[in-house]
């Protein structure tokens, strides 16, 4: 199996000067909190999958609805009026969950998906109003938004498009709110005012004619777990609202209870988006899924044909793919009976305080995020905040000590993110903080040895 994957499988984001040398590392089992290798070793998973599965691995039921699905009715076509049960009742399950003014689901394949068929559609909303003009889309630097043309274009980190080409005539990107390093001297008050100017500006200079929607991950995962200062998401809606701009939430990570909540934009975050995208912990991963959840304002005019006979003539073969809406039906399920919102609630903050205690590391500069949504900013000097060399690979050294020990963390470059499955409890907050205690000496001992540090 691992001769066949390093021969034919193209791996995404993967440094293929390692893969040609060592190939992957198989993942072929699960259950509950942990993943194991082709060799038996067992971990932690710190990362959920890849932010997605949100309740644990090896649910049997989640199979097993799948597998009820597939054999009765595998698949058919959403198009031209047909529909199929679990993608009929996921829909009116989402409108249930989402913010009161949020009652309409597109389906895609997961979040790339969702995303690009949101700036569809939102131009062809825009082109239905007779507002040809507002097209382009305000992103942000470091957002992450997925690979596909539109979605990578949307995405705000350079080096995620290195050598590929994207479509700037689109989309212009604000810079992220990265309080760690805001400017020298300035409170976080006067950051979110910064922040929200450099908006007005942009849209002053552009045109609020030329602009249809703002997008923004409540928090911004991939480009390093960015916590934004107070108040920032609301009054980066007002700027939207004064400006006839739509607001859309990428919840693709913050959904389905990651931060304590189905949804974070009005729980956490007292926004009421006009489109949340939703993919990942929407299936918990176990099947591959995205929707875009849209107000009753914008689907009045995307339900309304074009002409005699007109149709809304965007989707995919699997859009409200029934095997797919049955785990997600599942999950939900799973996340309400256990009560998986109130678990992060009160797991959350204590994964925090005990990821804080980290910092007296040498190369631990900063810990942040929010309940399970969280990241170690790895350092030189942590009175400059300079970083170490890229040889160095300070994450990929943190993250192969954890995993030496038993538990899996993503780096990201020089960050570490520790984004775990939604059931983990204090105790397996503590073994994870303890690895990683021992993962970081480690780490720092090895930087020393290489004259790093
Ligand atoms: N949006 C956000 C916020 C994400 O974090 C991701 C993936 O990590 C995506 C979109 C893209 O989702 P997918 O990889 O399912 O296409």
């Amino acid at each position: 199996m691992w001769q066949k994957d390093k021969d034919h499988f193209i791996h995404p984001f993967t440094d293929f000067s390692v893969f040609h040398e060592e190939g992957c590392e198989l993942i072929t089992d699960s259950d509950g909190i942990y993943v194991e290798d082709s060799r038996g070793n067992r971990f932690i998973d710190g990362i959920a999958g890849l932010w997605c599965v949100n309740v644990g691995h090896g649910r049997a039921e989640i199979g097993q609805a799948m597998a009820d699905q597939a054999t009765r009715m595998a698949y058919f076509s959403t198009f031209n009026n047909l529909s199929n049960a679990p993608a009929a009742e996921l829909s009116a399950k989402l409108a249930e969950l989402a913010p009161s003014h949020l009652n309409h689901v597109f389906y895609s394949c997961g979040g790339s998906t969702a995303n690009d068929a949101t700036i569809r559609l939102v131009h062809y909303y825009f082109n239905r109003l007779g507002k040809p003009n507002k097209k382009r889309i305000i992103s942000r630097n470091n957002a992450y938004h997925g690979t596909t043309y539109l979605a990578a274009t949307l995405t705000g980190i350079e080096s995620n498009n290195w050598a590929f080409d994207t479509l700037d005539h689109l989309v212009t990107h604000l810079s992220e709110a990265n309080c760690y390093r805001r400017p020298e001297g300035m409170s976080e008050a006067e950051y979110c005012d910064h922040l929200v100017e450099e908006f007005e500006d942009t849209v002053a200079e552009i045109g609020a004619d030329n602009i249809a929607a703002f997008i923004a991950e409540p928090i911004m995962g991939a480009g390093g777990v960015l916590v934004a200062p107070t108040g920032y998401h609301k009054r980066m809606q007002a700027v939207c609202r004064a400006n006839e701009i739509l607001y859309i939430a990428d919840e693709v990570v913050t959904g389905f209870g990651r931060l304590g909540h189905f949804f974070a934009s009005e729980a956490v975050f007292e926004t009421q988006p006009d489109i949340i995208n939703c993919a990942k912990g929407l299936s918990s991963g176990y099947a591959p899924l995205g929707a875009t959840l849209i107000s009753d304002e914008i689907y009045e005019v995307l339900g309304t044909p074009q002409g005699k006979g007109g149709v809304l003539s965007t989707g995919f073969t699997y859009s409200g793919h029934p095997v797919s809406c049955a785990a997600a039906l599942k999950s939900i399920e799973i996340i309400e009976r256990e009560a998986i919102c109130e678990n992060v609630r009160e797991v959350g903050p204590y994964l925090e305080r005990q990821l804080k205690t980290l910092g007296h590391h040498a190369t631990v500069g900063n810990v942040r995020g929010s309940h399970f949504m969280m990241c170690l900013e790895n350092v030189a000097d942590k009175d400059t905040k300079a970083l170490l060399p890229v040889e160095a690979r300070v994450g990929d050294r943190i993250a192969f000590e954890a995993q030496k020990r038993g538990l899996i963390i993503r780096p990201v470059g020089h960050l570490n993110v520790i984004s775990p499955t939604l059931i983990w409890t204090r105790e397996t907050v503590d073994t994870a903080v303890a690895i990683l205690d021992e993962a970081l000496s480690a780490a720092t001992e090895s930087l020393q040895r290489d004259g790093f540090l």
